[in-house]
């Protein structure tokens, strides 16, 4: 073996094609690897589209940044045949080292996947010094092909939930399996509300799945999730899950901290310490005696807060009858303490909501399907925004998702 085929080696370079020189340019920094590869003259080629042989109609000089040679940059390149089809007109032929309209060779991508399934992105584009911009591309002409290849035949119970690409926009609608544990993603869609449950009926059919054999979907209250399921997925008995209850109730005393906040002086620390949990051990001394005060001056915030706190009485129901009962007591329980204060308007609303869904959430005590599920979501989308740092937007934060939470991650380390 002599060096020429030592610098080919793993490249993907063999014949028709050979190495005809090489050059180490030491101008720049850091110094380049230049590799000039060639095919052989006078062959037949095959058409990209129908595989069928040509002559070369002419030669295209092509560059692909390889894998650093050492501390030095690597690019190949070669003058790549076209051919004239009769058929499909004149084409590049494919080369064995690159995929077609990449300027990486195989290799180079393999290896920048590999760092991008485990840092941000711009971390990757540094350590490999491409643009984060180029890198983004790369990954997501691998995700999307990962995701084209998914099977749903088997998908019988979705969970669904939305989260916003940046705060308070960009919404994006993430659709999982509720029966599998690792990498549950299925699908990721721009926007929310209806539109995404019927985008997720077409993704399903055209990925192998049968919307009438989904027999669940867990989901939170909004009204335009409950109104498309059963358009798009007609055989689904709805469940509403335990962590978006909680989330309502939680959102609702936050409503009432804040307007009661403008009105008259709370006390310090408060505002973590109603949204934790209020049993012993999960407050700071700070936060505990923010909430002391905060009971004894009787303020609106403390009545959201005893709501939001009874909420784990009904959670500890055990049979669906219980928590039917629970939740009765749980709404008649709260309207009284919260009576018609102008402030404790969100909780009241809350109430409405939990009264309208009762039934929706009592299934979750029939459900086989953990809750815990769509709770993991949140720590998906957390780790997907810090991996999209830097270059955020809507199409990066969902190839995220795919990435970290679908198995288009596996996919990538196979590839
Ligand atoms: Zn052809």
């Amino acid at each position: 073996m002599g060096t020429d085929d030592i610098l080919l080696l793993g490249v993907g370079i063999q014949p028709p094609w050979g190495l005809v020189d090489q050059r180490l340019d030491t101008d720049k920094q850091p110094h380049e690897l230049h590799l000039e590869v060639k095919c052989e003259r006078g062959m037949k080629y095959a058409c990209p589209e129908c595989g069928q042989s040509h002559p070369a109609h002419d030669f295209q000089k092509k560059t692909w940044r390889h894998l650093n040679f050492f501390q030095h940059h690597c690019y190949i390149h070669a003058s790549v045949p076209r051919v004239r089809c009769p058929d499909h007109g004149v084409k590049l032929v494919k080369v064995p080292w690159a995929r077609t309209g990449s300027a990486f060779t195989l290799l180079f991508e393999q290896a920048a996947l590999a760092l991008v399934r485990e840092m941000p992105v711009n971390a990757a584009a540094r350590l490999i010094e491409v643009t984060d911009k180029r890198l983004w591309r790369v990954v997501e002409y691998y995700v999307s092909k990962a995701v084209a290849g998914f099977d749903l035949s088997a998908v019988q119970a979705v969970g669904l939930d939305e989260t916003a690409s940046k705060r308070g926009h960009n919404y994006v609608t993430v659709f999982i399996d509720m029966e599998r544990r690792a990498a549950p993603v299925l699908f990721v869609t721009a926007g929310r509300g209806q539109d995404t449950v019927a985008a997720f009926g077409e993704f399903l059919k055209s990925h192998k799945g049968v919307p009438e054999q989904v027999l669940e979907v867990v989901c939170d209250m909004s009204g335009a999730f409950l109104s498309a399921v059963p358009r798009h997925l007609p055989k689904a008995q709805i469940t509403v899950d335990w962590f978006h209850i909680v989330q309502t109730f939680t959102k609702a005393l936050d409503e009432v901290r804040k307007a009661e906040g403008r009105v008259k002086p709370l006390p310090k620390h408060l505002r973590w310490a109603v949204l934790k949990r209020g049993d012993i051990g999960h407050l700071t001394d700070h936060q505990l005696n923010a909430l002391l005060e905060l009971l004894e001056q009787g303020l609106d915030t403390a009545t959201a807060w005893r709501v939001k706190e009874r909420l784990r009485w009904v959670r500890q129901a055990s049979t669906p009858q219980g928590a039917r009962w629970r939740i009765t007591r749980f709404i008649n329980y709260s309207t009284d303490l919260v009576g018609t204060g102008k402030l404790l308007e969100p909780v009241r609303q809350a109430l409405q909501t939990l009264a309208t869904h009762a039934e929706r959430v009592v299934r979750r005590w029939t459900s086989t399907y953990t809750n815990a599920r769509l709770e993991g979501l949140n720590g998906l989308f957390q780790a997907a925004r810090a991996r999209a740092r830097g270059y955020r937007n809507t199409q990066t934060f969902m190839t995220m998702i795919y990435m970290i939470g679908s198995p288009a991650g596996a996919v990538l380390k196979s590839t």
